[in-house]
């Protein structure tokens, strides 16, 4: 079969389902990943034949894709930051606006002396918060936890991946008593997705994405962020930084907390869409 007549396949079958810019562009990631083609190239050898086992490749994505599995579980990879990430079914797919809050945390680093050096991501999942910041911030040692052993398995390939040493540990931020050690800097994107917002998301998101990432319970959406509130009180360093990505609904929630467990220069900034999506305090000398 010719490349042409593999597109056209291809986009029939997806047609109403996504958006033709959309299946162009699966088409073209797919390309991209097995045959190593940009749009470019493929369009100039349109009439290129394929093998049977090439085109098999892309009808299995194909039918992945009709079922809304997000592209990047079909590849099993996805970039951010920059840097290339593995993923599967056990960690979320890593959004833009997460970098964003990693882009926030690398800029600051470097203004501040001497530079900040513990890390502590919590609730890692691919762990592309916690390798993106082990790359690049200079002279960082990196720690990262999560409760979920599969998703550790994922964040640790990805750090082999990307050449990061990052100490990884089982844990369940909301049974813990006390954290592995006292840190320059934590930084969390915990669950904060209430049961409600549920009928605004996607299934590409709902039926594939793993809720225990996602979804807190409607009547206590802050838990995760008030319970690492109160463990960076005693496990960041005096004038250590707290980060967080939270819901655009509780900015102002967020900050009445934070200011109950004494943190200072409580800053939020929004993302790219103008929604309030991170957060960052510094600990009181005093706390
Ligand atoms: N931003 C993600 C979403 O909208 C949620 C991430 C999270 O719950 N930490 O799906």
């Amino acid at each position: 079969m010719t490349v042409k007549i593999l597109k056209r396949q291809f986009e029939e079958a997806l047609y109403g389902q996504y958006p033709s810019e959309e299946i162009q562009s699966f088409f073209s990631i797919l390309s991209e990943k097995h045959l190593g083609m940009t749009r470019l190239e493929l369009t100039l050898n349109s009439e290129m034949i394929l093998s049977e086992a090439i085109s098999e490749k892309y009808r299995t994505a194909l039918k992945r894709l009709q079922t809304h599995e997000p592209i990047q579980y079909i590849l099993g990879e996805t970039e951010f930051y920059g840097l290339q990430f593995k993923v599967n079914r056990h960690t979320l797919i890593p959004r833009p606006e997460t970098e964003e809050l990693v882009d926030w945390i690398c800029s600051e680093a470097k203004t501040q002396t001497p530079a900040p050096c513990a890390i502590l991501d919590i609730g890692t999942g691919s762990g592309c918060i916690a390798v993106s910041l082990s790359k690049n911030i200079a002279g960082s040692s990196v720690s990262a936890i999560d409760v979920s052993e599969d998703a550790l398995e994922v964040a640790e390939s990805n750090a082999s991946l990307n050449n990061a040493a990052i100490d990884f540990f089982k844990c369940d931020i909301l049974k813990e008593e006390e954290l592995p050690g006292q840190y320059d800097i934590i930084v969390s994107n915990p669950p904060y997705v209430r049961s409600i917002e549920k009928q605004s998301m996607q299934p590409n998101v709902l039926n594939f994405e793993p809720a225990s990432a996602l979804f807190v319970s409607d009547n206590n959406p802050l838990v995760f962020y008030k319970k690492i509130a109160g463990l960076a009180k005693t496990h960041l360093k005096t004038n250590g930084m707290l980060y967080f990505e939270i819901n655009e609904y509780f900015s102002e929630d967020m900050v009445a907390m934070l200011n109950e467990f004494n943190f200072k220069d409580i800053s939020v900034k929004t993302d790219f869409f103008g929604k309030d999506r991170m957060i960052k305090c510094t600990k009181n000398a005093r706390a």
